[in-house]
């Protein structure tokens, strides 16, 4: 028998506050009943959310293992030092920084590592698959830093490197930024390195999404290109919601400051334990597997999906999420998300490159596979969802009691019960 104080005690907490009690059954219910097919979200492990609940939530650790500013720390020392250990063998790096709290904190710390106010950096602009974070107006990067963007090129719709170097060569940017939310191809690390070599700039890999890919050696790592490598450990990596840099061993003091306590406070020991259990997790042969999967089976949903109308951008996938345009059948971002959920399919609406609507209306959805392959689905499952989201997106609506709602929520509901999120135990 385990004690209940290392971890939740669910049965307490409903006796107390049947409330939120209702809430974390309400969202388990949720995960179970439907398709989660958000790119950036996934199902973390029993074990990662049982270090998320426990009692190192309520240490004080401003500083680093070793060098702390508060009594007490031996043992929290113990987890921060294994995370970094792991980080850095995981990815090959020199250096690792455990403590940013989210993606966004992690990139403020680069930012606050390299960049006085008013300098300049060059990144992917938004509405072709950048990071708010990445220097757009409503963040504290775009008010603070001066931020020039490349986008796609217009016939391929992936990275226009041309034109990445012709702004590199033009603007002389501090920093030079490569990484998005909705990428689908592989990115070409060498040639970035080589643009930011020729114009002295610090060359900045955001690999929040596809970092995961990367534990698994799925795809190429950026670590051996880039000066920093920022990334979330929520998304396909599948850890706790939080973030993580590495870098060069020159940079590790200038990384270290800026994280703490230039950008934040105390660290999150609880997180930190979790993102350690992660890390372990992704060294074991079966995460390597499965991000081969997750790969596998978004190219399959991304083509069936534009074998039934749904156009993917670039022409496919190399990643874990592919966008698509929807104009081929007539139907909005906005609209096509809300008819898929009220069908039980999440998902949500994306700009496409060029897009002509809004970005709260947008032409396009983008969907991740993470989430429906840690469920154990694989190829045939994906021709399926792709055929569900096709009939609700251009025949269904977006009230859940219309015929077409029902009849493909059915079928997702006997989909993830051969498939179940957080499976009961037997
Ligand atoms: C998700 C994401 C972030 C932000 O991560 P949060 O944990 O939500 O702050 C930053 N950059 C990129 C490219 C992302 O995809």
């Amino acid at each position: 028998m385990s004690d209940t104080f290392y971890g939740s005690d669910f049965d307490a907490l409903s006796a107390f506050d049947p409330e939120i009690a209702s809430v974390l059954t309400g969202e388990l219910d949720r995960l179970r009943g439907g398709l989660q097919l958000i790119a950036s979200e996934n199902l973390s492990s029993p074990e990662v959310l049982t270090a998320l609940g426990s009692t190192l939530s309520n240490k004080y650790a401003e500083g680093y293992p070793g060098r702390r500013y508060y009594g007490g720390c031996s043992e929290v020392d113990k987890a921060e030092s294994l995370a970094i250990e792991r980080a850095k063998a995981l990815f090959g790096a020199d250096h690792a920084n455990v403590q940013p709290h989210s993606g966004a904190s992690a990139n403020q710390a680069v930012y606050g590592a390299f960049l006085k106010p008013g300098e300049t950096i060059l990144a992917m602009s938004l509405p072709h698959g950048g990071h708010l974070t990445h220097g757009t107006k409503v963040s504290f990067s775009g008010k603070w830093f001066d931020a020039v963007h490349y986008g796609v090129d217009k016939d391929t719709e992936d990275i226009d490197y041309d034109e990445v170097e012709r702004l590199a060569k033009e603007h002389r940017p501090k920093v030079l930024l490569a990484g998005g939310s909705a990428i689908p191809r592989t990115i070409d690390f060498a040639r970035f390195r080589a643009i930011a070599d020729e114009v002295g700039a610090i060359f900045w890999v955001d690999a929040a999404h596809f970092i995961g890919l990367v534990a698994g050696q799925a795809i190429e790592s950026p670590v051996p290109h880039a000066d920093v490598v920022s990334f979330t450990t929520h998304k396909v990596l599948r850890g706790p919601r939080s973030g993580a840099i590495v870098c060069r061993e020159e940079h590790a003091a200038a990384i270290d400051k800026a994280v703490f306590p230039m950008m934040q406070g105390g660290p999150q020991m609880h997180t930190i334990a979790a993102k350690a259990v992660n890390f372990k997790e992704c060294a074991t042969p079966e995460y390597a597997a499965y991000t081969r999967q997750v790969i596998a089976n978004a190219k399959v949903l991304a083509q069936a999906l534009g074998e039934h109308g749904i156009r993917p951008t670039t022409g496919g996938t190399d990643t874990h999420l592919s966008l698509h345009d929807l104009q081929g059948v007539h139907v909005t971002g906005v609209d096509a998300e809300a008819r898929s959920d009220a069908a039980g399919i999440t998902l949500n609406k994306n700009a496409i490159p060029f897009d002509p609507q809004k970005p709260n209306i947008a032409s396009g959805i983008r969907v991740g596979t993470p989430c429906v392959t840690t469920q154990g689905m694989g190829e045939d499952e994906m021709r399926t969802i792709a055929r569900l989201i096709a009939r609700a997106v251009t025949e269904g609506d977006a009230d859940p009691q219309h015929a077409v709602s029902r009849e493909v929520r059915a079928e997702v509901t006997e989909l993830v019960q051969a498939f179940p999120a957080y499976p009961r135990p037997a």
